[in-house]
């Protein structure tokens, strides 16, 4: 069956292998306690955007990541096989590959350790990867592969194909990085951290966020998203009421989402509702990959056709 849909995504960013544990409660230091059950899934915020503009997308995406020479890679690449990426992992020979450790008490509190593993490897793209980049109509990274990653990919795009950086987890980032972002996408807490503003209001944030990079577009849970820019009336795109179970990759979703939109030319504001809804639909379900709606569901409940899932 054809392709619906045309646009190339391009995402550069971490894979990780998610184990996560459920425990009555957490371990003190030094406690040893029983899990009652195990769990191993696809994880890292590379893999899961991906994954989420695979599905939506109904189109090409591309995964440019690393992992190690070991057990833990070898399931992810054969997890990722499930959906229809083309899968650029590049296997490193002297890291492990990214392993979350993940436990979670009876009352949903959690305690995650990441390994970053290969994902964290300073090795710029190889010419092979760079090649794939520079077929991208969107280019999205996040900042669990390094910043300098990020900005290496940037290099090799197209001219006036648009850079979506998901600046998550928050870290300072090289001027030459904010001067490539074409649309920078956080939650609250990262507008407050790449700020350094702990006192002023998010709009106050935001409009300090404006001054590095042209488009900033804040996730903000249940509430939707807000889409402002240098030049535009500033847009607030409530999601649909739902009933949540489990926010994991909620933010994943939405941005991977955001970008097979825009890829396939979709105006910015149409693109953020639709990921908005689709992020809606993902925390109704749980899991990480696992909750990440396909192309179907997501065209369904940006026109608001699905039944019984809104709270
Ligand atoms: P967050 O990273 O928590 O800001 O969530 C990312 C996106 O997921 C939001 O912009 C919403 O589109 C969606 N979302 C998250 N939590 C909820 C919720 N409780 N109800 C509906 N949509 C949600």
């Amino acid at each position: 069956m054809s392709s619906p849909r045309a646009g190339h995504v391009v995402v550069v960013g971490s894979v990780n292998l998610d184990i996560s544990v459920k425990v009555h409660r957490l371990p003190h230091p030094g406690e040893t306690v029983l899990a009652t059950s195990v769990h191993r899934t696809g994880g890292g915020k590379g893999a899961n955007q991906a994954v989420a503009a695979a599905r939506a997308g109904g189109t090409a995406t591309s995964l440019i990541g690393r992992v190690g020479n070991d057990e833990e890679g070898r399931i992810m690449r054969s997890l990722l096989r499930h959906d229809r990426l083309d899968l650029r992992l590049t296997t490193l020979t002297d890291a492990t590959s990214g392993l979350a450790l993940v436990t979670v008490d009876d009352h949903a509190e959690n305690s995650i350790v990441v390994a970053p593993g290969a994902n964290a490897s300073p090795v710029p793209l190889s010419h092979e990867d760079a090649q794939v980049v520079a077929q991208a109509d969107v280019l999205l990274c996040q900042l669990e592969t390094p910043p300098q990653l990020a900005l290496d990919a940037a290099g090799h795009r197209r001219p006036g194909v648009p850079l979506l950086l998901n600046a998550a987890p928050a870290m300072p980032l090289p001027e030459a990085l904010w001067n490539s972002i074409d649309m920078l996408i956080v939650n609250q807490h990262e507008a407050t951290e790449l700020t350094q503003d702990t006192t002023g209001t998010l709009d106050h944030r935001i409009a300090q966020l404006l001054q590095r990079t042209p488009t900033v577009l804040v996730t903000l849970g249940k509430q939707g998203s807000l889409l402002a820019t240098r030049d535009q009336p500033w847009l607030h795109l409530p999601a649909p009421a739902v009933n949540a179970v489990d926010t994991t990759a909620a933010g994943d979703t939405f941005c991977g989402v955001l970008a097979a939109e825009l890829a396939n030319g979709v105006t910015t504001p149409n693109a953020v509702a639709t990921a908005n809804a689709a992020a809606a639909l993902a925390v109704t379900r749980p899991g990480a990959q696992s909750s990440i709606p396909d192309y179907p569901e997501v065209t369904a409940a940006a026109l608001g056709l699905l039944s019984g899932w809104t709270g």
